[in-house]
C-alpha cells in the first residue's frame, strides 16, 4: 500500500510522534506504577469539578429530553446552539465584547480547531505559500507537524529577562520581528505552554496593531485562559476583536475527553469552519457543550474558574517552586516566571548533556518529563543551545508526587553539573 504526499506527511516521523510512543512504552512497563509523571498536558482531577459534573451527568441521565441532546442528535456544523447563545450572552455581559452567536464555533477540541485554522489561512495560495507566525518561541508542541504542507510555521526567538537569581521571563523580541508577506496570521498561546508565561497586555496589544497593519488575524489561544479555566496567576486582560481569533477549550476545566474546543472570531472565519466541521465531522461533538450549559448560562463556569480551578493550580505551583528553589541550591537553573497553566519550564544554562539526555537519564530513575526541544515549531536557528537546555514539568499532580518527582530531578541535576 502506498500513502498520499497527505498521508505521508501525518504518519511519518515527528518529534511529537515519538516522544508519544517513548511515553506510551514507559508508561507499558512493567514499573510503570512507580513512575512519577510529569510529563503530560493531562489536567488534574479536581473534587469540586468532578463532583459538579458527576451531578450534571446524573439529573441529564434523569431526563430523557436532556438525554436526546447530550447523545441523540447531530448538532449543527457550527455546534450545539443552546451553548453558543449562553457563551455570547456571557462574554458579552463579562466583557463588554460586541459578541453573537455568529462569532461562536464549536470543534472537536481547539486542537483540531487549531488544524483547521492553520491550513484555512496558510499553505499554498494562488500568489504564493504562507506560514503562521509564532512571535515567541517556545510554543506549544501541539502546533508542530499540524501544516497540511511542509514549512507551514516561522517562529522568533525570544528576549530573555532575568528576574533575581532564580527566575526568567520571556518577551516578544519586536525589533526582530517582521511581519513579511507570506505570513498568514501570528498566533500565541496565553498562557503559554510550555513556560507558563502570559505573554503582557502590551505585547498582545502590538500583536494586535502589527496584525491589522498586515491585515491578518492575531491568534490567540486560550486553552488555560481566559475567561474559563482561567489559569493565569497575574492580572492580564482579556482580549477581542473582529480580528482576533480566540479559541478556548473546556479541556483544562476538566472535561478533556469531552474534545470540546471554542473559537470566538468574526462571521467569516466561523463560516468556514463551520463548513470545515461538516465536511471532516458533519458536527462537533455535543456532550461538553450540554454538559456545561447551565454554567455558562448562569455564569458559574466563571466562577468556579477564578474560585475552584485558579487557586487549586496556583497552589501546586507555589509548592512546586518552593521546593525546586530549595533543592536547585547553587545550579545556574532558572525557572520562566510561572504566570500561568500548570506547567515549570526550567532553563539548565549550560547543562553538560542535551535535555534529551537528562529526559532520558530521568525517565531510567522513574520520572517524566518532557524535553525542551519539542517547542520550538517553525524556529530555524538549530544552533541555538538555549533549546537544548530546557525541560517542561507538569506540576499538577499528587503534591507527594511532585516532591519526590523534584528530589529526582534535583539530585540528577546536581550530579551531571558537578560530574562536569
Ligand atoms: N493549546 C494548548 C496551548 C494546549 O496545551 C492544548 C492541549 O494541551 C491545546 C491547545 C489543545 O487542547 P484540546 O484539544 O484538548 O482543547
Amino acid at each position: 500500500m502506498s500513502f498520499s504526499n497527505f498521508g505521508n506527511k501525518f504518519t511519518g516521523s515527528s518529534g511529537i510522534l515519538e516522544l508519544m510512543d517513548d511515553l506510551g512504552n514507559a508508561l507499558a512497563s512493567p514499573d510503570a506504577k512507580d513512575l512519577i509523571m510529569m510529563g503530560g498536558g493531562n489536567p488534574a482531577h479536581i473534587a469540586e469539578i468532578e463532583d459538579i459534573l458527576q451531578q450534571r451527568l446524573i439529573d441529564i441521565a434523569n431526563d430523557k429530553n436532556e438525554l436526546q441532546q447530550l447523545l441523540g442528535v447531530y448538532d449543527t456544523p457550527q455546534g450545539e446552539k443552546a451553548f453558543i447563545q449562553a457563551l455570547a450572552k456571557l462574554l458579552e455581559k463579562e466583557y463588554g465584547w460586541p459578541i453573537t452567536e455568529d462569532n461562536i464555533a464549536l470543534t472537536n477540541g481547539s486542537q483540531s480547531a487549531f488544524f483547521m485554522l492553520f491550513n484555512l489561512l496558510a499553505g499554498e495560495h494562488e500568489n504564493g505559500k504562507k506560514k503562521i507566525l509564532f512571535p515567541l518561541a517556545p510554543e506549544y508542541i501541539g502546533y508542530a507537524d499540524s501544516g497540511i504542507s511542509q514549512a507551514t510555521f516561522k517562529a522568533y526567538k525570544p528576549e530573555i529577562e532575568l528576574i533575581g537569581e532564580r527566575q526568567f521571563k520571556y518577551h516578544v523580541d519586536f525589533n526582530a520581528l517582521e511581519i513579511t508577506k507570506d505570513i498568514a496570521a501570528i498566533c500565541v498561546s496565553r498562557p503559554t505552554n510550555p513556560t507558563g508565561n502570559v505573554v503582557t497586555d502590551e505585547e498582545i496589544e502590538k500583536l494586535g496593531e502589527l496584525a491589522a497593519q498586515h491585515r491578518i488575524p492575531l491568534i490567540i489561544d486560550g486553552a488555560y485562559g481566559t475567561p474559563f479555566p482561567d489559569i493565569i496567576f497575574t492580572a492580564a486582560k482579556p482580549i477581542w476583536n473582529e480580528n482576533t481569533i480566540l479559541c478556548l477549550s473546556l479541556s483544562k476545566f476538566g472535561l478533556p475527553a469531552a474534545r470540546t474546543g471554542i473559537v470566538i472570531a468574526n462571521p467569516d472565519v466561523i463560516k468556514a469552519l463551520s463548513n470545515m466541521n461538516a465536511i471532516l465531522s458533519l458536527a462537533p461533538n455535543s456532550i461538553g457543550a450540554r454538559l456545561t450549559l447551565n454554567m455558562m448560562q448562569s455564569g458559574d463556569i466563571l466562577k468556579l474558574s477564578r474560585e475552584v480551578i485558579k487557586p487549586f493550580y496556583q497552589a501546586r505551583c507555589e509548592q512546586a517552586v518552593t521546593q525546586l528553589e530549595q533543592r536547585l541550591g547553587e545550579l545556574p537553573v532558572r525557572i520562566h516566571k510561572p504566570e500561568g497553566a500548570m506547567f515549570l519550564w526550567l532553563w539548565c544554562k549550560d547543562l553538560p548533556v542535551n535535555s534529551q539526555q537528562l529526559y532520558q537519564n530521568l525517565k531510567d530513575q522513574g520520572l517524566i518529563v518532557v524535553p525542551g526541544h519539542y517547542f520550538f515549531p517553525g524556529l530555524d536557528d538549530d544552533q541555538w543551545q538555549h533549546q537544548n537546555e530546557c525541560i517542561r514539568i507538569n506540576y499538577s499532580q499528587a503534591p507527594e508526587k511532585v516532591t519526590r518527582g523534584i528530589e529526582i530531578l534535583c539530585n540528577e541535576l546536581h550530579r551531571l553539573y558537578e560530574a562536569s
